[in-house]
Parts: structure tokens; C-alpha cells; sequence
């Protein structure tokens, strides 16, 4: 039976409730499917600073190479909240993703039929939407050197490198072609020389994917579209900045935020995590939405493990106990027929998943 080794970080907050619902889903397909998974669990965040004074221990960055894919939580709190800036959970998590090289951030934005009503946008809209933005994660803005603040004058550097832009725009293009074959770049090449780069690069990666469509978007244009039609996109692909905006803005197309899975993909490591936080209002109630989490480890399932039929197994249940009415507390005003707590939703899904 072949065996794949697992790092578990729960971190704070919902952390430890959502992870381990993930788990009793991993363990429901994985037994289904014919594999194993074995878990290794390692401390970041807030609970890494209470246990070890620092927010990425040693241990964990060292520890989770190790592994074939890393699933995520989340952390933070407001316990941690006035500790200076480098020993805020935050950093653990931005030297964590920095560590793996995890350059490429998927966000697939699924609008669940069951759960039309739970947006703040028209049905007509969003019914239908199946878009996934590629961001680029650790260049551009956030990174470039040089950058300071001296009281009076204030200033970052937006750079991206040729090979930067090959790689993520590589991602996209296959991303495509699992899809729907069409990506679509955001940039903002009427004003930026770092964007008419980055545009020349993927027109030029382009060629490699002639079964893909490509068009080119100004990033201003991209968030208007993105409320007005979101339907029009299949892949959408961008650097760190805009993708940043872009994907918070798509992700409130789906309704809740405690639906939305992602994956941070580089050449060896991958992270998966849902896009929310820690939610310290509503952790150890046991009210939480695992449902982004759970999505988190159908990606790994797919992008790390290469086991494309136990992620489809999760991405399948968690329709199915949609569309059978099941809701956690965040969406138990649309159409819900039992309101279940974290770990029964947990359940449910792992359930459907291992019929
Ligand atoms: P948040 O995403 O934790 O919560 C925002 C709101 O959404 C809250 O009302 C929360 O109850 C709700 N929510 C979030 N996830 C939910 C789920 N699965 N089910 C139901 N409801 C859910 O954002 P925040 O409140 O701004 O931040 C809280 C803490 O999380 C902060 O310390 C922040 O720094 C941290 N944070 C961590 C990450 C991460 O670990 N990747 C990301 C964002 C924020």
C-alpha cells in the first residue's frame, strides 16, 4: 500500500477544530482509495510562540520538508496581538511559505448551487461561477528591495524577473488545461513597466499552450469585471499585489469565507490551507465551517499526492452534503434542512466520501 507523509500544523483558533475534521476525510478517502497517510504534527503561530518563544520554530520549518504536503489551519490571535512584528504569529506564517518557495498561490472560487442565496451578489450572477485565480506569492511589491520609510518620504519596489514570471505563468497555462483552456493576465501595462514585462513573458510562455487562450487584462478593469460577469473567467492570472485584491474580492462570490480552500504550490513543497483566519469570535464552539479546510485537502490530494480520484471523492461529498441541506451555523439561513456543528459536518463529508 503505497504511504504518503502528512505535516500537520492546526495552529490557533478554529485551527485544531477544522484540521481535524479534514483528517477524518483524509482517512475516510485514503482507506477507500487504497492508500495511507501518515501524520506528523509541528507548531507555528500562536502556539508555537506560547510553547517556544518564537512563532517558526526551528523544528517546523526544518520538519515539515520532510513531508510530501503540509495541511495548514490557521493562526493568530488576540492574545498575540501587541507582540512586536517579527514575533507575531503572521510572521511564522509569511517564513513558512517564504521557507517552502511556495511561489504560486491557487484560489479556486466555486459557486455552490445549494448556496446561490449566500452571496451578496444577484443569483444570475454568480449561478455557474468555476474560476481559479493563480497569484503569484512570494515577488513583486511585497518583496522588492530597495524599500524604506523616513518619516517624510516612503517607498517599495515593484520587481519581477523573466524567470518569476515564466514560473507562474507556467502554473497557469497547465492550470488551464485542466480546465477550460483560457487564462486571462492581469496586469496594469498602461502605467507600469513592471507589468509590460510581465505581459511580454506570458504572451511568450503562450506559445508553449497553443490549445490555451490568452487575454490580457488592465487589473483596475479585472475588479469591475469581476463583480459585473464573473462568469467570464476560467483562469485567472496575476502577481502578488493584485492578486492579493483580486482573490479577496472573488472569494466573496461564493458566500462564506469558511468554504474557499487554497494551495501554495512551488518545484518541491506544497502548503494547503483554507483562505480564512483563526476566527478566535467563534473557536472552541464547535460552530465552525470545515469545509474550506476539508476542499484544502482534496487540493493536496490532487497537486501534491497526484490522487485525483480521492480529491474528486471530497470535492463530490462536500456537494452532496450541500445539496442534502446540511449547513454549519455560517449558512443556516440558506436552505438548510439540519444545522450541524464543525465536527458533524466533518462527519457527514467523510461519510459521502468513503461510499
Ligand atoms: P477570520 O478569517 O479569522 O474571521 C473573519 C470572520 O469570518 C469572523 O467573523 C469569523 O468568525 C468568520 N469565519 C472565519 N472562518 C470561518 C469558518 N471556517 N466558519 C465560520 N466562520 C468563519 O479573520 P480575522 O477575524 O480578520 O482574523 C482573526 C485572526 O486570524 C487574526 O489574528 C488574523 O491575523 C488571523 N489570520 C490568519 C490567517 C491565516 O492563518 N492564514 C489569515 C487571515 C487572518
Amino acid at each position: 500500500m503505497h504511504s504518503y507523509k502528512i505535516a500537520l500544523i492546526k495552529g490557533d483558533g478554529i485551527g485544531p477544530e477544522i484540521v481535524e475534521e479534514a483528517v477524518k476525510v483524509l482517512d475516510a478517502v485514503s482507506f477507500k482509495e487504497g492508500f495511507e497517510l501518515k501524520y506528523e504534527e509541528y507548531l507555528l503561530g500562536g502556539a508555537a510562540i506560547d510553547a517556544t518563544g518564537d512563532p517558526a520554530p526551528k523544528e517546523t520549518l526544518e520538519g515539515v520538508k520532510k513531508a510530501d504536503a503540509v495541511l495548514f489551519g490557521a493562526i493568530g490571535g488576540h492574545k498575540w496581538d501587541n507582540l512586536p512584528r517579527e514575533k507575531r504569529p503572521e510572521t511564522g506564517l509569511l517564513k513558512l511559505r517564504k521557507e517552502l518557495e511556495v511561489f504560486a498561490n491557487l484560489r479556486p472560487v466555486t459557486v455552490y448551487d445549494e448556496l446561490v442565496n449566500a452571496s451578496t451578489l444577484k443569483p444570475s450572477v454568480i449561478q455557474g461561477v468555476d474560476l481559479i485565480v493563480v497569484r503569484e506569492l512570494i515577488g513583486g511589491i511585497y518583496f522588492g528591495q530597495p524599500k524604506g520609510n523616513d518619516g517624510e518620504k516612503a517607498f517599495n519596489t515593484m520587481v519581477y524577473t523573466k524567470p518569476e514570471i515564466v514560473r507562474i505563468a507556467k502554473v497557469a497555462f497547465e492550470t488551464a488545461m485542466k480546465r477550460n483552456k483560457r487564462v486571462c493576465s492581469v496586469d496594469k501595462a498602461n502605467v507600469l513597466d513592471v507589468s509590460q514585462l510581465w505581459r511580454d513573458t506570458v504572451e511568450e510562455v503562450a506559445k508553449e499552450y497553443p490549445d490555451v487562450s490568452l487575454s490580457h487584462m488592465y487589473v483596475d478593469n479585472a475588479a469591475m469585471q469581476l463583480v459585473r460577469d464573473p462568469k467570464q473567467f476560467d483562469v485567472i492570472l496575476t502577481g502578488n499585489l493584485f492578486g492579493d485584491i483580486l482573490s479577496d474580492e472573488a472569494s466573496m462570490l461564493s458566500g462564506s469565507i469558511g468554504l474557499l480552500p487554497s494551495a501554495s504550490l512551488g518545484e518541491k513543497y506544497g502548503l494547503f490551507e483554507p483562505i480564512h483566519g483563526s476566527a478566535p469570535d467563534i473557536a472552541g464552539q464547535g460552530i465552525a465551517n470545515p469545509i474550506a479546510t476539508i476542499a484544502s485537502a482534496a487540493m493536496m490530494l490532487r497537486f501534491s499526492l497526484h490522487e485525483e480520484s480521492a480529491a474528486l471523492r471530497i470535492e463530490q461529498a462536500i456537494k452532496q452534503a450541500l445539496h442534502d441541506g446540511y449547513r454549519t451555523q455560517d449558512l443556516s439561513a440558506f436552505d438548510a434542512k439540519e444545522v450541524c456543528s464543525t465536527s458533524e459536518m466533518g462527519s457527514i463529508i467523510a461519510n459521502y466520501a468513503s461510499k
